[in-house]
């Protein structure tokens, strides 16, 4: 039998919400979601989880989780400790494995989206970056035909790239960091500073092909996107970049990115293309991760 023939519990955990799925090959068979729950002991929290799949336990030989946040040996931690609903390290695998005793294994979400976009990449590649561009930056490196996490789990985190001495302060406690240029809300903070009444991003993105003041803003994101996909071509030679989330996807938004890739030298040009993964990919990328070793 091979390795995904098998039945996982995936779980996918989010600052606000938590998706969980038994996944059988690369389906998923079954799906449930329910809001993130606040309490502090990892132990109550994954008892709440393992609750809302009772009636599946029997069935899942082993559980994969995705999660926001760093994932060390010792739990899950952030960055910016802000995004996180727990207190950190929160050792959430060791307290799956103890209720179950099941096999637990544990990446960062965009790590595991990231190797599930790998897997499911149109044209084989060796070395490829997905970068998801939503509410935040992040993402995830393949190199050699493996994900690479490195020693504290770091890598990936391309939304800390900092670009612009100049520019905004991050969360993450740098300057200038491709996150906070970029992503959904360093987009939604410019636009709340131009338009009054306020307008939302998918309004923005709308507005964008005839308003200059709202391509400006769009442009300024795709072209930190641009000018990270072309620092990572420069470290690593990658073959391709997957780009994905909600901004990543938004319609126009890549060939954006592709225009201002096309102005740069020869060298540091690389092939984008779209996420395949819909909003399930990292819990799908949970499941996913038992078959990447
Ligand atoms: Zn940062």
């Amino acid at each position: 039998m091979s390795t995904l023939a098998k039945n996982t519990l995936a779980i996918d955990i989010g600052g606000t919400k938590i998706a969980i799925g038994l996944v059988h090959g690369d389906a998923i068979v079954e799906r449930r979601q329910f809001p993130t729950p606040t309490v502090k002991e990892a132990s109550q929290f994954a008892a709440m989880i393992l609750e809302q799949a009772a009636d599946w336990l029997d069935r899942a030989t082993r559980i994969g989780i995705s999660t926001t946040g760093l994932v060390t040996e010792q739990g899950i931690s952030a960055i910016n400790p802000d995004t996180l609903a727990f207190p950190a390290p929160f050792p959430l695998a060791a307290a799956l494995e103890s209720l179950t005793n099941k096999p637990v294994a544990m990446l960062n979400d965009a790590q595991a989206a990231a190797w599930y976009e790998y897997v499911n990449l149109p044209q084989p590649a060796r070395n490829m970056a997905f970068i998801t561009v939503s509410t935040g930056v992040g993402g995830g490196i393949i190199i050699d035909g493996k994900l690479h996490s490195g020693a504290t789990g770091l890598a990936g985190h391309v939304g800390h790239f900092s670009i612009d001495p100049n520019g905004p302060q991050c969360g993450c406690g740098q300057v200038g960091c491709v996150e906070a240029i970029a992503s959904g809300t360093a987009i939604q903070r410019r636009s709340h500073e131009t338009f009054h009444p306020p307008i939302s991003n998918v309004e923005l993105f709308k507005l964008a092909p005839n308003e200059p003041q709202a391509e400006a803003i769009v442009q300024a994101s795709a072209q930190a996107i641009a000018t990270l996909c072309s620092n990572l071509k420069a470290t690593l030679d990658l073959d391709v970049i997957v780009l994905g989330g909600g901004v990543g996807l938004a319609s126009g938004y890549l060939a954006r990115v592709v225009e201002h890739i096309a102005q740069r030298p020869h060298a540091f040009q690389v092939p984008i293309i779209a996420a395949q993964g819909d909003y399930d990919a990292c819990l799908l990328g949970a499941a996913f991760q038992f078959n990447k070793d």
